[in-house]
């Protein structure tokens, strides 16, 4: 074994393979295989000691490859875990572990789509996150709990860095033995993009953020996502996920007074007729500053029933903590304000 330490990216999982015996080694493959790091603690949790030495290398592995450290965690009474990441340059981003084994990674410092409802638009994009800082995110979150699912739902769009996005699909394939399908890419779409992702070899699943069906108020909602007609953007999507042969799942972030009439359901199924897929409602997390509030839960509860009647699965996602400041780019944006 060699004293110098591999990065940790560069090297992936054979460098673990590399510096341990064979059954030491088949070992750390079923720890990655079940979402966890190979840490020596998690050897031992499984009958089988390593040696000083094996234990050194490992923790020099574990510790010497990473380009970006955690430098704040912040925990919610459910478990959830948001971790504050520095990456080299000093910038931040937020990455979330979530109990149900799920990690939801960030793709860019800022984002440029500006969502009238999110925190993480509100000072416009910083820069594009590279591969190496994207799969660490998983890294870091492994450390924490065990995750076997992600979820490019974090700061940032996914579309506007696609390239080192779909690389990085590909090394959480090879690298974290997390499969594509079990990783979701959520975008605002553009027609050219998703037709682009349609040419990658490892292709995620896909979440669409519509948000609402109306071509003015999603336009309001999302002042520079993509123009392309709402309808054209939906058949874009639909053909990449049936190529990728998963559901399409529609995120809807319900906001009172918004999108939560009775007239934007109707424009929501009117739009997803024929399409393979399924609504997931988002219960809105209260951004401080921002004037919005989800609606009661008895009006989220009719319009899921409404979606269904309509013959359209439908999901309501509650992932309201905000003890962990739970909305998308809180935990950077107290950073950003405390650390002014
Ligand atoms: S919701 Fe997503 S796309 Fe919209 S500003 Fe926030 S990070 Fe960007």
């Amino acid at each position: 074994m060699s004293d110098a330490a591999p990065n940790l990216i560069a090297s992936g999982l054979s460098g673990v393979l590399q510096a341990l015996p064979t059954q030491k080694a088949l070992l750390a493959r079923r720890i990655v295989g079940a979402g966890r790091t190979p840490t020596p603690p998690e050897f031992d949790r499984r009958g089988m000691r390593l040696s000083a030495n094996e234990e050194a290398v490992l923790q020099q592995w574990l510790d010497a490859g990473l380009v970006t450290k955690v430098v704040q965690e912040s925990r919610s009474k459910d478990g959830t875990v948001k971790l504050l990441i520095a990456l080299q340059d000093g910038k931040k981003v937020e990455t979330v572990a979530m109990t149900v084994g799920a990690c939801c990674v960030s793709s860019q410092v800022g984002c440029a789509v500006g969502c009238r409802f999110c925190a993480s638009g509100l000072f416009g994009v910083e820069r594009h996150l590279t591969p190496d800082e994207i799969v660490e995110q998983v890294v870091h979150a492994r450390r924490v709990m065990p995750i076997d699912r992600i979820v490019y739902m974090g700061m940032g769009e996914p579309s506007h860095n696609l390239d080192n996005v779909m690389t990085a699909v590909a090394r959480i394939r090879d690298e974290v033995l997390i499969s594509p399908r079990r990783q979701t890419f959520s975008t605002v779409g553009g027609v050219k993009p998703l037709e682009r992702m349609r040419t990658f070899a490892a292709r995620p699943c896909l979440a669409l953020s519509l948000h609402s069906a109306n071509e003015a108020t999603r336009r309001e909602l999302l002042p520079r996502a993509h123009k392309d007609p709402i309808p054209d953007i939906v058949a874009a999507a639909d053909a990449y996920a049936r190529d990728v042969g998963t559901p399409l799942q529609v995120e809807w972030t319900l906001l009172a007074g918004i999108n939560d009439s009775d007239q934007d359901i109707d424009e929501l199924c009117t739009v997803l007729q024929g399409v393979r897929g399924f609504v997931n409602f988002i219960v809105y997390n209260t951004v401080e500053g921002l004037p919005f509030t989800a609606p009661s839960r008895e009006r989220i509860i009719a319009m899921a029933r409404a979606v269904k009647a309509r013959g359209i699965l439908a999901t309501v996602r509650d992932s309201s903590g905000p003890d962990a400041q739970a909305a998308c780019g809180q935990l950077r944006l107290r950073d950003r304000v405390v650390g002014a």
